[in-house]
């Protein structure tokens, strides 16, 4: 088969820019091709990827089990509709009630569809109860139901009214949880780091209060795992890391690898009152998507990852505090754990963000001053080295404005 011709940055982001819907902000930034933790650029220069397509792509670029996998599957069925039965789906969600514990799966296309989901599932084992309790700071995706539930006033605002009521609250502040928990309260969303509120991970006080808040005044309680869970911290869910047990849980990212595929877990208090018709989706679950993922979670669970993730992680924390010391003051703060961590700066982590693309490393950025790292699971520590000395030579250089 013939390939199309390889086209010019320029081209591509002059027709991007003509034709599509103005949502994102681009950086100049052309990956055309990747392995392992590496992706190369349309130019041909080669860089440590620490976003994996943020928090997607846990098993890297080119994974032989996922290409493998992919083919086998293109050649069967590229979907299959869900009024009819394929072996895939169940087989994901069996592994993933083995290792989660929760009894029942529901599958969809991506994480906002997950919550809005969860949303859905929620509200029917509260009937008549509209309001709920979510952390300032906390993402949860841009459907209206999700809107709803994220402390972003930016991402709201100009779309209110939004779906039902949802009071914010401050992360780990166990007094204002208690007192916002009251019988009128449907459910508790929590993520269990805050991914786009700045790599803020909650306290296991913190989340057992939720617990037990949630347990009060009968409400459910709500872990969204989609960017923290499926291995991230070094645990396949942050839930069972911190001891508590949530009424449900919801994933994306990873979980089709790479492919679209989002799922909530749910406990069986919740299955019990899910009946046919309540929710469905067309393209949820499908085949590909659930194979890939199947292949994936094997990858995390058998294949040792996670307690890989668990000693980098370790490892990296070090490192990172170390080159925060060094920094004089340029490193404010340095969050989180296992391969999800964030660097606070006292600058625009924008501009920090580009400067290391110069220097051949991908990394994120999350409110104004945090830089977001997210790497693969496979990522060897030589790309991690690098990235600290690479920051370290940045901030060396003073910033153009401080941010306090
Ligand atoms: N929840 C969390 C914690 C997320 O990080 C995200 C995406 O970044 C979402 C929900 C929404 O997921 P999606 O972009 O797949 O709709």
């Amino acid at each position: 088969m013939q390939q199309p011709p390889p086209e010019s940055p320029s081209l591509v982001e002059k027709r991007d820019a003509e034709n599509i819907l103005g949502t994102y902000k681009r950086t100049s930034f052309h990956p055309r091709a990747g392995k392992g933790a590496k992706l190369v650029d349309a130019e041909g220069k080669v860089y440590w990827d620490l976003l994996a397509g943020i928090a997607v792509n846990a098993l890297g670029h080119r994974h032989p089990r996922l290409v493998k996998a992919l083919r086998e599957e293109a050649n069967r069925l590229l979907h299959v509709s869900n009024l009819f039965y394929h072996p895939a789906q169940g087989l994901l969600a069996e592994r993933l009630t083995q290792l989660s514990g929760m009894p029942r799966v529901f599958f969809c296309n991506s994480g906002t569809e997950a919550v809005e989901a969860a949303v859905k599932f929620t509200r029917l084992a509260a009937p008549g109860r509209s309001r709920m309790l979510a952390l300032e700071g906390g993402f949860h995706g841009r459907t209206m139901g999700a809107l709803a539930l994220t402390g972003n006033e930016a991402y709201r605002k100009p779309f209110e009214p939004l779906v039902g009521e949802t009071i914010f609250l401050p992360a780990n502040d166990v007094v204002a949880l208690e007192s916002a928990a009251t019988p009128d309260t449907a459910a508790i969303f929590l993520e269990p780091i805050l991914g786009e509120g700045g790599i803020v991970p909650l306290t296991r006080e913190y989340a057992r209060a939720a617990r037990a808040a949630a347990d009060r005044v009968g409400a459910a309680l709500v872990f969204d795992e989609i960017q923290s869970g499926l291995g991230r911290t070094g645990h396949l869910f942050v839930f069972q890391e911190m001891g508590v047990a949530p009424d449900l849980v919801t994933l994306a990212k990873p979980l089709g690898g790479g492919l679209p595929l989002g799922a909530v877990l749910v406990s069986e208090r919740i299955a019990s009152l899910v009946k046919p018709g309540h929710h469905g989706t067309t393209f949820g679950g499908n085949p590909i998507a659930c194979r890939l993922g199947l292949e994936t979670l094997s990858e995390i669970v058998d294949g040792g990852l996670l307690e890989k993730i668990r000693e980098t992680g370790e490892w990296f924390g070090k490192k990172l505090r170390n080159a925060q010391k060094r920094s004089k003051g340029a490193i404010v703060d340095v969050r989180g754990r296992g391969l999800i961590w964030g660097v606070e700066l006292d600058r625009d982590a924008a501009e920090v963000q580009n400067a290391l693309l110069k220097k051949g490393f991908v990394v994120g950025t999350s409110r104004a001053k945090v830089l977001r790292l997210l790497p693969p699971y496979v990522v060897p520590r030589p790309a991690l080295s690098g990235f600290v000395r690479a920051l370290e030579e940045i901030l060396r250089e003073p910033p153009k404005e401080k941010i306090s």
